[in-house]
């Protein structure tokens, strides 16, 4: 007898009808002599709903109402799914993210889990109910509650599997697992059996979004296997584990990329202690995530800084810089949007050489020009302009033989 934690995204339970083939699926590995805890998402656009009904009143909620709002989805969901798989002659049992003692910190809108007591849970399962736990949300010191951020459904259901010490984590969805790259833009992108923790954080952090990533940091924490796959068929997805040497085969095991990222340059600063700071002090206060940040070697005493922020903070990022700009005697402050980052990344590459000349010569061959490059252990990015992503994606994919049923030992 396995215990599987199972988790249902909104599209999934979008409907009564979806409600009941789900909860057909659940009894059906029920029946097959499994524990199962399952963990549910409000139904589709519910949580935006309840977002917006809020901001109708306040364009900046009071927090903590605000959760009390947005917890609600789940409530519905999962009383929903507990009322058909009794209909259905099934014993079942809802539980709310207090009653699942899903204990966390007091941060509303975006808590992180503390600690879950797994009694109630436990007792229900021995008792050969299915369990469904509300995802998204739990409850803090003060006994209000509270929830983890947007997605976060999935850290609930990893968090789950991680506390009971399930056999898998599945996460239901509507793609079949993760891919080499995105399919809408590269018709050969391939569905992947195994992929690591650190290739995964890599991908989501990049925009696959198939998993929120604090799951997949929680995941690797404990260990939890991960399987992603289709809610509509039975048909094995994409298992997300900790690395083994097989992996280190491959090199190169996915390319991503992201639009979502304007470059600015500060030109000729004056090259002394304490000058980064000063200009990066107003942009880390405002929140803003800076990503890569490139300096150049100074001449004659002074250097260029460059660096990536999200595109929605551009506009912010440029004021701040401009103005921490003048004060420390900097030239000038340019901007740019029209940029996209393209990665290879494969755990592989801590083992195999030349991985980079192999990406930069792609690039060259296409005529598409490298703005900037960063690099780490499993992962080489490179800044290009925006209206060659597709092409960037495309050819990096073909280069590295990822659309190949052997890529394993080819791609270098
Ligand atoms: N319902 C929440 C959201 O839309 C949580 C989740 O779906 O995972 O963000
Ligand atoms: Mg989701």
């Amino acid at each position: 007898m396995a215990l599987i934690v199972q988790k249902y995204g909104g599209t999934s339970v979008g409907s009564i009808e979806k409600i009941k083939a789900v909860a057909e699926r659940v009894i059906e590995t029920h029946n097959e002599g499994n524990q199962m805890v399952v963990v549910l998402s409000a139904m589709a656009g519910q949580t935006d709903g309840l977002i917006n009904m809020a901001k109708e009143i306040d364009p900046n909620p009071d927090s903590r109402e605000l959760d009390v709002l947005m917890s609600t989805g789940e409530q519905v969901s999962v009383a929903l799914f507990a009322i058909t798989l009794k209909s259905m002659g099934h014993d079942a049992c809802s539980l709310l993210g207090f009653q699942a003692a899903i204990h966390t910190d007091e941060l509303y809108g975006k808590a992180r889990i503390h600690d879950i007591a797994v009694d109630r849970i436990t007792e229900n399962l021995d008792a050969g109910r299915i369990v469904i736990v509300a995802g998204f949300q739990g409850l803090n010191a003060r006994g209000d509650i509270t929830t983890l951020g947007r997605g976060g459904s999935d850290t609930t259901a990893v968090a789950l599997a991680a506390v009971l010490n399930a056999d898998v984590c599945e996460i239901l969805t509507d793609v079949d697992g993760v891919y080499t790259t995105d399919p809408n833009i590269c018709r050969k992108a391939k569905k992947m059996d195994f992929i690591s923790y650190d290739e995964m954080l890599e991908m989501a952090s990049m925009g696959a979004k198939v998993l929120e990533i604090r799951s997949v940091e929680f995941a690797k924490k404990f260990n939890v296997p991960i399987h992603v796959r289709s809610t509509f068929t039975k048909e094995r997805g994409t298992m997300v584990v900790a690395e083994t040497k097989d992996m280190e085969k491959v090199a190169v095991s996915g390319v991503a990329y992201n639009k979502n990222e304007a470059r600015i340059t500060i030109r000729q600063v004056p090259d002394q202690p304490g000058v980064a700071s000063r200009i990066f002090d107003p942009v880390f206060k405002a929140g803003i995530l800076v990503d890569m940040i490139v300096q150049n070697t100074s001449q004659d005493g002074f250097t260029d800084l460059t660096f990536t922020v999200p595109k929605g903070d551009f506009y912010q990022a440029m004021k701040l810089v401009s103005d921490v700009g003048k004060d420390v005697g900097a030239e000038t402050v340019l901007g740019d949007e029209n940029i996209a980052k393209v990665s290879i990344i494969g755990v592989g590459m801590r083992v195999h050489a030349g991985i980079a000349k192999k990406m930069f010569a792609a690039l060259a061959e296409k005529s598409i020009n490298i703005l900037m490059i960063s690099t780490s252990e499993i992962k080489i990015s490179c800044i290009i302009e925006d209206k060659y992503t597709e092409l960037a994606v495309r050819v990096l994919h073909d280069t590295f033989g990822l659309d190949q049923e052997h890529a394993k030992e080819e791609n270098f």
